[in-house]
């Protein structure tokens, strides 16, 4: 997978994102990362990207030209790398809101370019001509899209194969299935008194495994009655098998 951020912070971005996990994938070569200073394209003299908008308004706006030249930069370069120029995320508080199934699709990709904006935004004519998703991280409004630019290449990598190195963790974590994660603990058994639940202790897989789906679907009830509600919806199996499993533990008990 191969990021291309469109930015005034290049360094911003770049430090961001190279270390940890992200860092030792992009070391591996299963990502690449290039931020790419939009400045570094405009045809004013002194530099400058942005201009007060027509009819009037709070703030500036980036120009059109900078950034279409910059993504072309960026477009004749993949194309060099014999691969078709891939999509284009305009990061915007009026974009689709980003979630999980959405890293899902986009780490099928091989060629992301994340358009940053600033100030009051970019000139419309430019995202008309280049961009093909249109990304929000949540319902408030951000100083620039390096930050939700690089949340949505945190999330992304994390799903592109090779980049965990336990394959399984990106697919048992919270919203893969609707629900959250059940709770973890590690070392030491007892902390302040408190002590790790005995179940994950007894070394009986299977009713770990029982014992985590029903944290997650008690955390996921209280948390997040919405997700609840869906998975309850796909999932009616559940809980036939759990009265089954109750009545015959009342059964038993008379
Ligand atoms: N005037 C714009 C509006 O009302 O939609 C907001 C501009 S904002 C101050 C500057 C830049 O930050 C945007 O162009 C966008 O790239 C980024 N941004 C701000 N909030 C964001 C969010 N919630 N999700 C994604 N990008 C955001």
């Amino acid at each position: 997978m191969n990021f291309h951020v469109l930015t005034l912070f290049p360094e911003m971005v770049m430090s961001g994102l190279c270390t940890s996990i992200i860092g030792r994938a992009m070391e591996k070569g299963i990502l690449s990362l290039e931020a790419v200073n939009i400045r570094d394209y405009t045809i004013n003299k002194h530099k400058k990207v942005d201009d007060y908008p027509y009819g009037g308004g709070a703030g500036m706006l980036m120009q059109a030209q900078p950034v279409f030249d910059a993504y072309q930069a960026v477009l004749e370069k993949i194309h060099s790398e014999g691969r078709q120029g891939g999509r284009v995320i305009y990061l915007t508080p009026q974009g689709r809101t980003f979630h999980q199934s959405m890293a899902k699709e986009f780490a099928k990709e091989k060629d992301l370019t994340f358009l940053c904006g600033h100030y009051e935004g970019i000139d419309e004519r430019v995202l008309e001509e280049i961009v093909t998703d249109y990304v929000s991280i949540g319902d408030y409004v951000l100083t620039g899209g390096e930050l939700p630019a690089m949340v949505m290449i945190d999330a992304i990598s994390r799903m592109v194969p090779g980049v965990l190195s336990n394959e399984d963790s990106g697919e048992t974590e919270s919203f893969s299935n609707y629900l959250l994660e059940y709770p973890q603990y590690s070392r030491p058994e007892v902390w302040r008194d408190k002590r790790v639940p005995k179940i994950l202790l007894s070394g009986d897989h299977k009713k770990v495994d029982e014992w985590r789906l029903e944290q997650s679907i008690e955390k996921t009830k209280i948390q997040r009655p919405d997700l609840y509600e869906k998975w309850a919806e796909e999932n009616q199996e559940y809980f036939i098998k759990k009265a089954k499993r109750e009545a015959r533990k009342r059964n038993h008990m008379k």
